[in-house]
């Protein structure tokens, strides 16, 4: 017969004491991890009420972390984690609490007040605490905080509802480096609003056909030929109208409807690249935009081989775009994929560069190809001396790191002829062809086919 009494009392309320701690504490730091932190949350807006106070929820994330876990590693990281938990929780009054919500993301509950400017007080003391360096081992390292914050009953009066307006808060305080921290606001919630609606939509628009597919020529800049083509999305939902993709990719993401329109996207393209060699004298290449978000999963490789066998595409037509949000993730997997791809003969290239970190490291570390100049750079560079020394710099960069060259977002002759003259290899833009549909690509292959090459 089995030992069930072998735990007598207290031994048994000690193992559940700790049981009940593993699953309400973070083992690193020691705070209240996310599960406590939503049932306590309702139970301080409660003593709100009653109280007619307000709470503050502080969503912060730290701005380097990455870099630091990258460069240093994971236990010098770790314990930058621990030291930042224990500044936070000394600057808090003893009513307030400091949680953390996993990786480099804390949560600070601020209670008892009666105008939410008083967080701010809190607020500044956490931002000026950053200001002095921590020491791990024998580092001194330096971060600093992003801070999102909203407030019962000001904001709403939903523990997750206000969570999300926190993380949103904090977000907008990330894209927005001249400030460390942001209040939720009318504005941001007009914002969500505006995404639950598009959100609404896209969840149907594959079902719906409501998708397709532009493409945009990429030109060789010394004879001004089509090299390929960018394949860009487009919306049109019959209420909505047309919604252009830097507003509805952004929500894909978000509502995890990305993986279902990005390989839509790819099949799509593939099919029709795999088509282009009937009309078209010389190869041409496709080049598709894959958000960070579809490379969460190897399911992802299986995508790319599933449309290339379908479209009968060989590797080498097919190009990638990524952005350095990608590079920068926590997790190993992108750059096993990014591997396997570039074994593959797929080619990688670098979008928006100039506008992310722009950090080398990246660059040697991942098999890139191709760097995309930013188009804001390109735009005014003829006029803006310091974005022309920009895409200067990037031209030589790339150059001396043999990566091929792409510049985007051309509109004028002279911004062409600048490119030629420092060795551009392609250019992309109104000037040669905004992005059109498919049926007007072709038309623009088989008119180039038809004239031959000018040496
Ligand atoms: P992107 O990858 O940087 O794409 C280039 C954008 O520049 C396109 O905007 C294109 O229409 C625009 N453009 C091209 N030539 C010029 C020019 O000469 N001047 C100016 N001012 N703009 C030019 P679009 O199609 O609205 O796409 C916006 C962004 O949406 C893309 O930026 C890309 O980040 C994203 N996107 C588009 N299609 C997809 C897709 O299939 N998947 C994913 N993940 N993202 C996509
Ligand atoms: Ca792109
Ligand atoms: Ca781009």
């Amino acid at each position: 017969m089995l030992v069930v009494t072998a735990l007598d009392i207290t031994e048994r309320d000690e193992a559940e004491r700790k049981l009940l701690h593993q699953a309400n504490y973070d083992h690193l730091t020691n705070l209240p991890n996310r599960y406590y932190m939503q049932s306590y949350i309702g139970s301080a807006f409660a003593r709100a009420k009653r109280g007619r106070s307000k709470v503050s929820l502080l969503f912060m994330d730290l701005n380097n972390f990455k870099d630091i876990n990258d460069t240093l590693g994971h236990g010098i990281g770790d314990e930058l984690l621990k030291q930042v938990a224990e500044r936070i929780r000394s600057l808090l009054r003893a009513v307030d609490t400091a949680a953390r919500l996993g990786g480099d993301e804390f949560l600070v509950l601020i209670e008892g007040l009666v105008k939410q400017e008083q967080a701010e007080v809190v607020i500044q003391k956490i931002i000026d605490s950053f200001k002095s360096p921590f020491y791990v081992e024998s580092h001194e390292i330096y971060t600093s905080a992003s801070i999102g914050i909203s407030t019962f009953p000001d904001d709403g009066n939903s523990v997750e509802l206000l969570m999300q307006y926190a993380d949103t808060a904090m977000y907008n305080a990330k894209r927005d480096s001249s400030r460390n921290y942001c209040f939720f606001s009318h504005e941001l919630r007009e914002y969500i609003d505006q995404q639950l609606a598009v959100k609404k939509h896209l969840i149907h628009a594959v079902s719906k056909n409501e998708l397709s597919v532009y493409y945009q020529p990429k030109i060789n800049t010394r004879n001004e030929r089509i090299i390929g083509a960018e394949a860009l999305i487009r919306w049109h939902n019959h209420e909505l109208g047309n919604i252009p993709p830097d507003i509805f990719i952004p929500v894909a993401e978000k509502y995890g409807l990305i993986e279902e329109i990005g390989n839509w996207v790819l099949e799509t393209a593939c099919l029709e690249a795999g088509r282009w060699h009937e009309i078209s004298a010389s190869p041409l290449h496709v080049a598709v935009n894959i958000s960070p978000r579809q490379f969460r999963s190897t399911a992802f490789l299986d995508t790319v081989r599933t449309a290339l066998t379908a479209s009968g595409l060989s590797a080498d037509s097919l190009e990638i775009e990524i952005t350095e949000n990608l590079l920068i993730q926590d997790t190993s997997e992108p750059m096993e994929i990014l591997n396997t791809l570039h074994k593959m003969n797929v080619t990688l290239t670098l979008d928006d560069f100039g506008t992310g970190y722009s950090s080398l490291s990246y660059l040697k570390q991942f098999p890139i190809q191709v760097l995309k100049i930013d188009r804001s750079f390109i735009n005014d560079m003829m006029e803006n001396q310091f974005n022309m020394s920009l895409v200067d710099a990037i031209i030589a960069l790339a150059q001396n790191l043999g990566l091929q060259l792409v510049a985007e977002g051309v509109e004028t002759k002279a911004q062409l002829e600048y490119l030629r003259w420092k060795n551009v290899n392609a250019i992309q833009g109104f000037l040669f062809s905004p992005p059109v549909p498919a049926e007007e690509f072709r038309a623009l292959i088989r008119q180039q086919s038809s004239s031959p090459e000018r040496s």
